[in-house]
């Protein structure tokens, strides 16, 4: 790989906000595959390409779970029982991003499966079929910013989520969504670099590499909260997206 090609590279990941790349031991900086992106030292697979994505080539989604492998590159994978990817329509308009698998999720290996996921599953498809569009929860995708549970539903950690989330960063990538809805504080903050609470960015437009962001309530926040101003105002931002993205 020539120097423009590799400052192409670099130029792209820290679009991306991954700030840190490590490249293998011994390995020479000439590889043809792309810079290694990996949080610990461990291996991890650059993409299989000779020209940085930057130039409008998308790798599928198959090729960032080959990626994924029988992944160690953070503690979470210590505790886990299954790697979970993401779940629906890869070319979807619109794309869920949640914060990180819990029990019933690291056992089925797909995300949003849950009490929390089951209420997703209804505030989408309910909201969806008041507003008078033709939409199901298989037709949108739906992801976490860590694929790996984190004990007992911990918050993910800044390094896990920077290791992880350039796998992120590749399905929003290759599915180009029309809009991304970020559900709760974790992803809200990951995507956006927003300080702020949930509770005063919700309802607001952010952006995810020119890609709009619509921050909400988590379910599980809602499936906690007693009285319903959250589950009103979730409705109200759900409507807003799906406006955005279906009118
Ligand atoms: N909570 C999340 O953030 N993601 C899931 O997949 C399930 C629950």
């Amino acid at each position: 790989m020539d120097a423009e090609t590799l400052r192409a590279y670099l130029e792209y990941y820290q679009d991306l906000g991954i700030k840190t790349l490590y490249r293998r031991a011994g390995e020479p900086l000439a590889d043809a595959r792309g810079p290694v992106i990996d949080g610990r030292g461990s291996v991890f697979d650059a993409p299989d390409v000779t020209e940085p994505r930057p130039s409008g080539s998308v790798e599928p989604l198959f090729r960032i779970l080959e990626d994924i492998g029988d992944c160690h590159r953070c503690r979470l994978h210590e505790q886990r029982t299954k790697i979970v990817f993401g779940v629906g329509n890869e070319q979807s308009k619109l794309v869920f991003v949640g914060e990180g698998p819990g029990a019933d999720e690291d056992a089925q290996g797909i995300p949003f499966v849950g009490r929390a996921g089951q209420l997703l599953t209804q505030m989408i498809e309910g909201t969806a079929k008041k507003e008078g569009i033709p939409l199901l929860r298989k037709d949108v995708y739906i992801c976490n910013v860590v694929k790996c549970r984190p004990p007992e539903n911990r918050t993910p950690q800044p390094d896990e989520m920077e290791v992880c989330g350039q796998f992120l960063a590749r399905q929003l990538l290759a599915i180009a969504p029309k809009a991304i809805c970020a559900l709760g504080s974790t992803a809200a903050k990951y995507l956006t670099h927003s300080k702020e609470g949930v509770t005063r960015m919700r309802g607001n437009w952010y952006k995810w590499n020119d890609i709009p962001v619509m921050v909400t309530y988590h379910p599980s926040y809602l499936l906690r909260a007693y009285n319903v101003g959250p589950k009103r105002e979730a409705w109200e931002d759900l409507k807003k997206v799906l406006h955005f993205v279906y009118d």
